[in-house]
């Protein structure tokens, strides 16, 4: 593993940052800056989704005949880090990062020359339904029905926690299609349609007041058997194929790395308790210390996992690694933000961010009020949601489990 730069790398990096001067509008940037969890306001997002397709930059990870990019490991992280850092708005993880991987390697032609273009330019934006109200961390207990009827399976049950179901016209959902034998086994992967006769959405309301996640209710939804991905009852097997990818395979560490960066900014012009500023006081100063050693050692492991798979290999448990850690770095930055932020991150002012989603039966004020800086508006909203950090995706408690049984052998 060679992390040093090339001066073929520093060009490249140059190329990549005159892109990002010349394509983020400051409305983008705004997005992206602003931004009150992992995701962006949606309608950023597929702006600077379909940029990034103009220039083949759009899912630089994808295989190149799919319309990834033949980039080296380095590449691959200085894009990342470079977009970080110009405040690019992120992209919707469900498409790109997770489903399209699941699709490359178990779906059939049809459903690859379907799909993979689609996917890339943004008119197929698909949510993941796996979770059921009774159905998370044990996930393979999903009891959704799919009853074989012809060329379909007839689906009936509930999903819950979809994000995005609202903006998303494709699910890709696991379903019940056998109840014998094991409970892994049994279970069907399929694309649905969101405009098929029998789905409804419901929004729950988060703690920040954004309503990203949903629960979507299937009566007798008729989804074609040539949506199935992989076989019938074999769905586990490309479930957890995706969950590696869902988990990990990506750059957590230069978004965190920004992040920390911000904070001492600011923590720079805000009064410390005992006098001057924040970023001297001690306690202050030693958190933030603690936070940036473990994202660097968390860079050092992200590049490991994308050499593995620069060498057609695959996350595996490592993923389940990085989920831990990035997502209690990221709650560790968060709780730094809210203390830099003070008693102006206490104000409830969405209107002053760009949320994922909408917030229902808030008016902004009329004459724009702000108090404080819109970073600090952001703080409590990025605080709230980053609790979900360590549920979502797998609970840290679950992964935790699958690392002592892959990797400890308990
Ligand atoms: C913001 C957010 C977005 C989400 N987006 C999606 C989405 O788009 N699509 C989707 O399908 N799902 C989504 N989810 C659902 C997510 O995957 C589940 O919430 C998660 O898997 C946990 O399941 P649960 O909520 O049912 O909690 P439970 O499984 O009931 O767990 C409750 C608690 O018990 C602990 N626990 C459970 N079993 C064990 C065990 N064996 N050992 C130790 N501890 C255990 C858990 O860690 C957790 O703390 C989202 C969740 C959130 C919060």
């Amino acid at each position: 593993m060679d992390l040093s730069w090339s001066a073929a790398d520093s060009a490249f990096r140059d190329e990549v940052r005159a892109f990002l001067a010349a394509e983020l509008t400051p409305e983008l940037r705004r997005a992206g800056r602003l931004m009150t969890s992992v995701y962006s306001d949606h309608e950023a997002s597929m702006q600077w989704q379909l940029i990034l397709h103009s220039r083949g930059w759009a899912a630089p990870a994808w295989p190149v005949q799919y319309g990834g990019c033949d980039w080296s490991l380095t590449q691959h992280y200085i894009f990342s880090r470079e977009s970080q850092l110009a405040g690019a708005p992120s992209l919707s993880p469900m498409g790109i990062r997770m489903v399209a991987h699941a699709i490359i390697k178990y779906g059939t032609q049809v459903q690859k020359d379907f799909f993979l273009p689609r996917i890339l330019t943004g008119e197929v934006f698909f949510c993941q339904g796996y979770s059921e109200p009774e159905a998370g961390s044990d996930l393979a207990a999903l009891s959704m029905s799919a009853v074989s009827d012809g060329d379909d399976l007839v689906c009936t049950g509930s999903k819950i926690w979809t994000t995005h179901a609202t903006e998303a016209n494709w699910m890709f959902a696991l379903v019940r299609t056998s109840r014998t034998g094991k409970k892994q086994q049994g279970i069907t992967f399929v694309l649905v349609d969101m405009t098929t006769p029998g789905i409804q959405i419901r929004p729950l309301v988060m703690t920040s007041g954004e309503e990203v996640q949903n629960q979507v209710f299937f009566d007798d939804v008729r989804v074609p058997k040539a949506n199935v991905i992989g076989r019938i009852d074999d769905g586990w097997t490309v479930a957890k194929y995706l969950l590696e990818f869902e988990r990990g395979g990506g750059a957590a560490a230069p978004a965190l790395q920004v992040m920390a960066e911000q904070i001492a900014e600011v923590a720079a012009t805000q009064p410390g308790p005992a006098g001057g500023v924040l970023l001297d006081d001690p306690a202050f100063a030693r958190k933030l210390a603690d936070v940036r050693i473990r994202t660097e050692v968390l860079e050092i492991l992200e590049y490991r996992v994308l050499a593995a798979l620069a060498g057609g290999g695959h996350p595996g448990a490592a993923s389940s690694m990085l989920k831990i850690i990035s997502t209690e770095l990221s709650q560790a930055l968060t709780e730094l933000l809210m203390e830099a932020a003070g008693p102006r991150g206490r104000a409830y002012q969405p209107h002053a961010t760009c949320p994922g989603g909408p917030i229902a039966d808030f008016v902004a004020p009329e004459d724009g009020y702000l108090s404080g800086e819109p970073w600090q508006a952001v703080a409590p909203l990025r605080y709230f949601n980053d609790r979900a950090g360590s549920i979502y995706a797998g609970s840290n408690e679950i992964q935790r489990n699958i690392l002592a049984k892959a990797e400890l052998g308990l």
